[in-house]
């Protein structure tokens, strides 16, 4: 796909709020559909199958959640969620219902623009066992399980590499602790936070310079982890 001519679904009844998203979207040459509620959204997804859909949580019809979820039923289409600051439980529960992401308003432009070529960069990735991830000093060869930060090994435990590999698989996008867990340790494990503080603790030691303030692992605080991808290079293994 094209990244520069997307098709982009704005699902949010405020006008204000669309008239900025649309100015700010055209500007970069990505193309615009709107919906002023969930009911006319979830039809211009089937009626025009758009590339990634930004869903305002707080809409007069549906609540953002259950447009998640149906929107689910129809589509793997990218979903970057809008919410209120008052909204935070529902905007965990949409990440976790298949939303990929999230902007917390009020919002810039560089933060959206961030944000939607992270999705739609995902998108357009296919991801061969062969493939190395690099990120700054950080390289992780997928295949080989093996990790590197300024080409120098580091040793990291088969959990550890199972939680870097989640956040690489979802680069530059956000990743929930319930996601994680499940993912991990299993569905009975989904609260069991602490063992994210611990690992994901264990993981900073190793790759960051200064574990206190992480360059690569960050928090996104009461949701979950995401992997910071400026100057992303994706390279296939020799
Ligand atoms: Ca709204």
């Amino acid at each position: 796909m094209n990244e520069t001519a997307a098709l982009i679904l704005l699902i949010e009844d405020d006008e204000q709020t669309r008239r900025f998203l649309k100015g700010s979207l055209s500007h970069k040459g990505w193309r615009i559909i709107e919906a002023d509620n969930g009911k006319a959204g979830l039809a211009m997804i089937k009626n025009h199958n758009p590339d990634l859909v930004i869903l305002d949580l707080g809409l007069p019809d549906m609540d953002g959640i259950s447009v998640t979820k149906r929107l689910r039923q129809l589509s793997e289409i990218p979903v970057l969620i809008l919410s209120a600051r008052s909204q935070e439980q529902n905007k965990i529960m949409a990440l976790d219902a298949g939303a990929d992401d999230y902007l917390t308003k009020p919002f810039g432009s560089g933060e959206l623009h961030a944000r939607l070529q992270a999705l739609l960069r995902r998108t357009r990735r296919t991801m061969p066992v062969s493939e190395v991830f690099v990120t700054g000093l950080l390289k992780v060869d997928l295949a080989q399980r093996k990790v590197f930060i300024a080409d120098n090994e580091v040793r990291i435990t088969p959990i550890e590499f199972r939680l870097l590999s989640i956040l690489i698989r979802q680069a530059g996008l956000v990743v929930t602790h319930r996601q994680m867990l499940k993912e991990v340790w299993g569905a009975e494990h989904i609260n069991d936070q602490h063992y994210l503080r611990i690992y994901m603790g264990q993981l900073r030691h190793k790759l960051e310079i200064n574990p206190a303030r992480p360059r690569y692992l960050m928090t996104d605080v009461g949701v979950g982890y995401r992997l910071a991808i400026d100057d992303v290079v994706t390279e296939l293994a020799q």
